[in-house]
């Protein structure tokens, strides 16, 4: 789906300095098994869990770095059952033409102990945990893909009525969203349910050209081997009280044919996406899945600490903040003088739930 066109009374969005955001769409095995079963990525799902989550909050924690975990509501569980028979009867299926049969015919209804590719409640704790705050926000319940055809208004409904309340149990206000595979629909649904942003499609040049896919591909990959600028972008007013923060740089796997492709250009592109937010006072928008750090997990890991490192840099210098995608948001609405430690309030807890009351800007700039 096609954004539409911006309200009329879209509003102006101004930095002060350079912002570096970093988002993560935590999704295991939901990301995939519509298309591949649950089998074909089961491994790298058990790597993320045993490894890549852990050494990602280490070294977030190391450089200060408040990510956006945009997390798969499924993933708030650690146990499902069916319902009179009926897996998620509360879930409006999707008719997504390559799905046939139910579309939670995988779903084990088991527990993170059986079946923990599926489950995530002891991971999410972890993440709320962590020395550094780290905002949750929603990548759907079971990565419904909002942008085709197949997904009605009322499934993008269910699947966020779902995420708010699994999150609410725990403490949570969702603020920031990610669409399964970044195709965007349903924008009304995201403001009803309390989104204040969400995560649009990288803006480069090309997509906004009428080139054949395969066009469009190979400018990418021209600009990946180039070592190209990636774009740093300003949020735009989508809905009312709905922003887009768009993505600069998807920071791609070691997998499949793109192995072949040096670390050193996935480095250098960010770099350049950084000291490019600093000079033009704009967001550098990196993303990935922590899933994507499973193969060759050493060198992917220390490409991010070069990564950090530099906007670290950036930052010391007054030059750049670092802040998760609610922060950019709640800045521009409050104002750049207000004092984030209070905003966004979080949901009710429930009995025995983390609140997750600090929000923190890392605003070394102003
Ligand atoms: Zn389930």
């Amino acid at each position: 789906m096609k954004l539409d066109p911006k309200p009329a009374a879209s509003e102006e969005f101004t930095l002060d300095c350079g912002v570096f955001t970093l988002s993560l769409d935590f999704e295991l095995i939901w990301g995939t098994v519509d298309l591949f079963g649950p089998d074909r990525y089961r491994r790298a799902c058990l790597v993320e869990r045993e490894v890549v989550i852990d050494r990602l909050l280490d070294l977030l924690t190391r450089f200060d770095i408040s990510a956006t975990w945009c997390i798969v509501g499924h993933l708030f569980l650690d146990a499902c059952a069916p319902d009179n028979g009926h897996v998620h009867p509360e879930i409006i299926r999707p008719r997504h033409a390559w799905v046939t049969g139910d579309w939670f015919a995988h779903d084990p209804t088991a527990s993170e102990e059986v079946a923990p590719e599926f489950y995530g409640r002891s991971l999410v704790r972890k993440i709320l945990s962590c020395p550094i705050r780290q905002e949750i926000g929603s990548h759907s319940f079971s990565h419904v893909i909002f942008g085709d055809a197949g997904c009605s208004a009322a499934t993008a409904h269910s699947e966020l009525a779902a995420c708010v309340r699994l999150a609410a149990d725990m403490g949570i206000a969702l603020r920031s969203f990610a669409f399964p595979r970044n195709l965007v629909g349903h924008l009304d649904a995201l403001g009803a349910h309390g989104f204040a942003c969400f995560r649009g499609p990288e803006p480069h040049w090309y997509e906004r050209r009428a080139l054949p896919g395969f066009v469009k591909r190979l400018l990418h990959l021209w600009d990946v081997v180039t070592i190209a600028a990636p774009p740093v972008v300003l949020p735009d007013l989508a809905r009312p009280g709905v922003w887009n923060v768009p993505g600069s740089m998807f920071y791609f796997p070691m997998r499949g044919s793109r192995r072949h492709i040096p670390l050193s250009f996935r480095v250098g592109r960010a770099i350049k996406g950084l000291n490019q937010a600093a000079a033009r006072r704009r967001i550098f928008h990196l993303w990935f899945h922590p899933t994507n750090l499973a193969d060759d997990a050493d060198r992917m890991f220390d490409g991010l600490r070069q990564i950090f490192e530099h906007a670290d840099a950036l930052r010391s210098r007054g030059r750049l903040r670092v802040a998760p995608m609610d922060g950019i948001v709640a800045r521009q609405q409050l104002g750049r003088g207000a004092d984030l430690s209070e905003h966004p309030a979080p949901a009710a807890p429930s009995m025995g739930a983390t609140v997750t009351t600090q929000t923190e800007d890392q605003c070394r700039c102003s």
